[in-house]
């Protein structure tokens, strides 16, 4: 096994990525920035008749939203004749048989042995088959499955970097199809054959790969190689706590239209499943070198739209203006952008704040005192030197003058200024608004 770390993710292009699978693509982009390595992206596309490459596209589209480039890519279905090679040197090490079983025999067999209250474990029948048996199917033309032989004798274990050690007894275990009559591809061994011929060093995924991962440990050493690290993360539920339709079908799409930048959910998902405060850091390779999948429970990790609301607002509170430019309102520069954006929670929203600052502002109705003293504000707006701190002067002034002061001076101003009761510090509000279109706005 090289030395350089390398990760992968392995979707299948089945679907969208929904924010389980996007989490596990950020973990295994995170393990490899931390050791330097190289991350990844396997197109897992043995399935033809289920993949479709509008996924695939889709897949990479949404990796780079998320600015998760991998080193290479590589797709199953460009790697048949590796796959075959690797078939013929299992066979000639007798690790894969012949299976004529149809859907139906199997599930009665499992059914009686469940019915004896025994594990339903395939009973290994193919495996007493003589050439000539395999002959008489062929001449048929029956074709035969193939099921990868477990060592029996060979107790699985495995250093789980979240789980722990791990044990299986293969005496418990199915042999498992690998290849089907058609000659299609089941995804265990083509997987093992890819990460050996990719020097992957680091297998992370979700705990629902455990039981595969059982099998695949033997399918290395099957095929000679070293067994790479494994490690599976807990899976994904709602804020809830059940395992919900919906984070099934939450992706990129909808996250982009809710206003959720890419670097809110990455800060979210790098902590998630930990019980560390969530960094809302704007870039990810702070968050690698932090990464530490020690720090990762094997209870479900909870995701909540709430929390990650939050963290897009923090996120959007430090965002740069550069970051932002392309989604702003006409004519709103960098000045504007740092005085609107801690007031926002989401990019979008930064025009509406834009508005305030452009006019026309509606104002509420007010009092005749509360007139009068807006009146005489506008006679002080209207004389200041406008360069320097217009807001301060302006309040100081009026503070004398009238002897207002707190609410009572700053309400009507604000409310006057922008026709709201909160929003932008004033200070930095009021030069944007400049001073003939304060002046009218007071007057
Ligand atoms: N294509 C598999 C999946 O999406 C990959 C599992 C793995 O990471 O090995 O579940």
């Amino acid at each position: 096994m090289s030395s350089t770390v390398t990760t992968r993710f392995a979707p299948s292009p089945t679907g969208t990525l929904h924010v389980g699978n996007i989490r596990t693509a950020l973990h295994n982009w995170l393990l490899a920035k931390q050791a330097g390595g190289r991350f990844l992206l396997r197109i897992d596309d043995t399935d033809v008749a289920r993949s479709r490459e509008e996924h695939v596209t889709a897949i990479r589209a949404d990796l780079a939203w998320l600015g998760l480039h991998p080193e290479r890519e590589e797709r199953q279905s460009a790697r048949f004749d590796i796959y075959e090679a690797a078939f013929h040197k299992l066979i000639a090490a007798r690790r894969l048989y012949r299976c004529y079983e149809s859907a139906q025999e199997l599930d009665l067999k499992r059914k009686v042995l469940l019915g004896r209250g025994l594990p339903p474990i395939y009973d290994r029948s193919a495996l007493a088959l003589t050439e000539a048996d395999h002959a008489a199917k062929a001449a048929a033309g029956e074709h035969p499955h193939w099921r990868f032989l477990l060592d029996r004798d060979a107790p699985i274990t495995w250093v789980d970097g979240i789980r722990g050690s791990q044990h299986f007894d293969p005496a418990q275990m199915s042999d498992p199809v690998v290849r089907r009559a058609d000659g299609s591809w089941l995804y265990m061994l083509p997987s093992v054959i890819d990460d050996i011929e990719m020097d992957v060093t680091d297998v992370l995924r979700g705990e629902d790969h455990v039981s595969n991962t059982a099998t695949q440990v033997q399918m290395f050493t099957a095929l000679d190689a070293p067994v790479p690290r494994f490690a599976h993360e807990a899976l994904l539920t709602g804020a809830e706590g059940k395992l919900s339709k919906r984070l099934g079908s939450l992706g990129v799409t909808e996250m982009c239209a809710n206003g959720i930048e890419p670097e809110a959910l990455i800060a979210l998902l790098a902590r998630l499943g930990t019980s560390d405060p969530v960094d809302p850091a704007l870039d990810a390779e702070s968050l690698a070198a932090r990464f530490d999948l020690t720090r990762f429970g094997r209870a479900p990790a909870r995701f909540d739209d709430a929390e990650l609301a939050r963290v897009n607002a923090a996120v959007i509170h430090k965002l740069p203006y550069a970051r932002a430019a392309d989604r702003l309102p006409e004519g709103m520069g960098e000045a504007a952008w740092e005085v609107i954006r801690p007031n926002l929670n989401t990019v979008t929203e930064a025009a509406a704040w834009w508005r305030v600052v452009t006019g026309p502002v509606e104002a509420p109705e007010f009092d005749a005192e509360t007139r009068a003293f807006l009146d005489q504000a506008a006679g002080v707006a209207a004389a200041l030197d406008w360069a320097e701190d217009p807001w301060g002067a302006l309040t100081a002034a009026l503070k004398d003058s009238t002897g207002r002061k707190g609410k009572a001076l700053f309400m009507p101003l604000r409310q006057a200024l922008t026709g709201m009761d909160h929003g932008p510090d004033m200070k930095a509000l009021l030069p944007l608004i400049g001073k003939d279109e304060a002046v009218r706005r007071l007057g």
